[in-house]
C-alpha cells in the first residue's frame, strides 16, 4: 500500500493493548489507515513522490479521542443561537441579565430558550435556581424556558408553562417554582423543535468544536427522529467528518424496530449503537436515586424514573430487538435497578451493556458489574463538583463524596471503562486532567489509564476496538497531535496541553 502521509520527528503513543504506551518515532498512513509505525528511517523507505511528510517537531501523536457520551446537537444549538448559552453566567444576577437582554432582542412573544448554567458554582447567598417569578418579572409576555447544565431540570415562566403537554408525570412539575424535571422537561423541549436546517448546522458546529478538541469519534445520544435525520443528511451532503455512533433514546425503539433496524446499521462514519434509558436524574437537580437521603434535603432520596418491572421490560425489549443497552444511572439505588434489569434480561459480557455515569456504585455493585461485563461509561470532568465545599459534598455529605466517581476502583475491579464528557464541558484533555488530579484517591488514574479510557476503552464500548482506539497497522488513521507528551509532563501541566492538529481517516480536520 502506498504511503500518503508520514509523521516524523515526534513521539508516537500508540495506546495499543499490547505494548501499551511504548513510544515510536514515526507513523505512516495510507488509504486512510495506519500502515506502520517505527523508527523514522525505516518508514522513510515506504515513502514515494506522493507522500506528504509531517514534521511533528517533537510533539506527541496519539489515537484520536473518542468521547463515549455526547449531546452534540444541544451543544451545537447554542452556537446557532437556538439556545441562549448560559454556561458562562457567573451569578444569578448575570443569568437574569442575559435572559432580559435576549427577551428584549427577540421581541415580545418570542421564545427564549436558555441552557447550561450551573448554580452550584455561583457565590452565596444567591446560589439557587432561578424561579418562575424571577423570569415572569423580566418576561411577562414572552415564554422563557431555561435548562440546567445537566439537562435534568428546567425552569419556566408562566407563559412557557402554558405549553407543557397535559400528559406529563404530575410529580415532575412544580408550577409554583416553575420547575420541570426529567420527562416533563423533555416533553416541553420536544414541542420546541428547531427546523431541520438548524439541526444540520448545529451538528456541523459541534463537529468543528469536536475536532478542535482532538475528538475523532463520538457516541452521541439522539432523542428524536429529526436528530437522526440531521446526521443522515449531513452525511449525505458529504459534510460528516466525525465518526458518530448514534444512541437513540428508548422512546425511538418502536420506530426503529418497525423499520427493521438494529445496532450496527450504518458504516464506519455513522451507525446505530445502543438504546439509551434513564434510570434516575442528576445530583444537581436532586433526583439521582440514592439508598440514603440527600444531606441537604433529608426528606429526599431522589427518584427512580421507572418502577423495576417497567425498567426490566424496557431493557428486555431493547435487547430482544437487537440493541445493546446504555442505562443512565448515577445513584447507588439507580445502579442497583439497572444491574437488576440487565441481569434479568440475561445480559452477557459480550453484550457490553453500559451504565452511564455510574457515579456511586457500592462494593457489591462493582462486583456485579464486573461479572455481567458491564461497561462503566464515566465522565472524569464530573469530579470538578467533588471535594471539600463542592456540590457533591453539599448534596451527599463528605463520606459519599469521597466514594463518588471511583475511576480507580472501577479499573481495579477490571470493569471496562470508557470516558466521555457529557458536554460538561466538552473536551477530553480536560477530562484526563480531572481524572489524574482528582480530589480523592478512589477517583485518581494515571495519565495512561485516563487516556486509555478516552481511546481504547471508548472504542470497546462502541464495539469498534478492531478499527479505532489505538494506532496499529490496519486501523483507521484517526489521530491527534498534542503540544506535548502527556505521559511525560507533570500532572499539574496537563491542563495546559493543547490540541495542535486532528486527523480523521488520514485527513486533517483541524485546523482547517
Ligand atoms: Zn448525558
Amino acid at each position: 500500500m502506498g504511503v500518503d502521509l508520514l509523521f516524523v520527528n515526534g513521539v508516537v503513543l500508540p495506546a495499543a493493548a499490547d505494548g501499551g504506551w511504548r513510544r515510536a518515532e514515526a507513523l505512516a498512513v495510507g488509504g486512510g489507515r495506519v500502515v506502520a509505525l517505527g523508527p523514522a528511517e525505516e518508514l522513510q523507505a515506504l515513502a514515494d513522490g506522493r507522500t506528504r511528510i509531517v514534521d511533528l517537531q517533537g510533539r506527541a501523536l496519539l489515537p484520536g479521542f473518542i468521547d463515549a457520551h455526547t449531546h452534540l446537537i444541544s451543544e451545537g444549538l447554542k452556537e446557532t443561537g437556538f439556545y441562549l448559552d448560559l454556561s458562562t453566567a457567573g451569578s444569578l444576577g448575570e443569568l437574569l441579565e442575559r435572559v432580559r437582554e435576549a427577551v428584549r432582542r427577540r421581541g415580545p412573544g418570542a421564545w427564549v430558550l436558555g441552557r447550561g448554567w450551573d448554580e452550584a458554582r455561583w457565590p452565596e447567598p444567591e446560589r439557587r435556581l432561578p424561579t418562575r417569578e424571577d423570569l415572569d418579572d423580566l418576561a411577562p409576555q414572552s415564554p422563557v424556558a431555561l435548562v440546567r447544565v445537566d439537562g435534568h431540570i428546567l425552569v419556566a415562566n408562566t407563559q412557557a408553562l402554558r405549553h407543557v403537554p397535559p400528559d406529563v408525570p404530575e410529580d415532575e412539575v412544580d408550577p409554583v417554582r416553575g420547575q420541570l424535571r426529567e420527562r416533563a422537561a423533555w416533553a416541553l423541549l420536544r414541542r420546541l423543535k428547531p427546523p431541520l436546517d438548524e439541526l444540520i448546522d448545529a451538528v456541523g458546529a459541534a463537529q468543528r468544536r469536536a475536532h478542535a478538541l482532538g475528538v475523532t469519534a463520538v457516541h452521541d445520544v439522539v432523542s428524536s427522529r429529526e436528530q437522526l435525520r440531521a446526521y443522515a443528511r449531513l452525511k449525505r451532503l458529504g459534510r460528516l467528518t466525525l465518526r458518530v455512533r448514534l444512541n437513540p433514546v428508548v422512546e425511538l425503539l418502536d420506530a426503529l424496530v418497525e423499520a427493521g433496524l438494529e445496532t450496527g446499521f450504518g458504516d464506519a462514519w455513522l451507525h446505530l449503537g445502543a438504546i439509551k434509558l434513564f434510570a434516575d436524574g442528576s445530583i444537581g437537580a436532586r433526583n439521582a436515586a440514592f439508598g440514603e437521603p440527600y444531606a441537604d434535603e433529608p426528606a429526599s432520596r431522589g427518584k427512580l424514573n421507572y418502577p423495576q418491572d417497567e425498567l426490566d421490560r424496557l431493557v428486555k425489549e431493547a435487547r430482544e430487538a437487537g440493541f445493546p443497552l446504555m442505562i443512565h444511572a448515577i445513584g447507588d439505588r439507580a445502579i442497583e435497578a439497572a444491574l437488576t434489569a440487565l441481569e434479568r434480561a440475561g445480559v452477557m459480557p459480550e453484550d457490553r451493556a453500559r451504565i452511564e455515569h455510574f457515579e456511586l456504585p457500592t462494593e457489591g455493585q462493582l462486583e456485579k458489574a464486573a461479572e455481567l461485563g458491564v461497561v462503566a461509561s464515566m465522565q472524569p470532568n464530573f469530579v470538578r463538583w467533588s471535594g471539600p465545599g463542592g456540590l457533591y459534598e453539599r448534596r451527599l455529605g463528605p463520606e459519599r463524596d469521597r466514594r463518588i466517581d471511583p475511576h480507580r476502583r472501577v479499573v481495579d475491579a477490571k470493569i471496562p471503562l470508557a470516558f466521555g464528557s457529557d458536554m460538561m464541558p466538552f473536551g477530553p484533555l480536560y477530562g484526563v486532567h480531572c481524572a489524574v488530579n482528582a480530589p480523592h484517591p478512589d477517583q485518581r488514574l494515571s495519565v495512561e489509564e485516563a487516556l486509555n479510557a478516552y481511546t481504547r476503552g471508548a472504542a470497546y464500548a462502541g464495539f469498534q476496538e478492531h478499527e479505532l482506539g489505538s494506532l496499529e497497522p490496519g486501523k483507521w488513521a484517526d489521530l491527534v497531535v498534542l503540544s506535548d507528551d502527556p505521559t511525560r509532563c507533570p500532572p499539574e501541566a496537563l491542563k495546559d496541553l493543547r490540541v495542535v492538529e486532528t486527523y480523521v481517516a488520514g485527513r486533517r480536520v483541524f485546523p482547517l
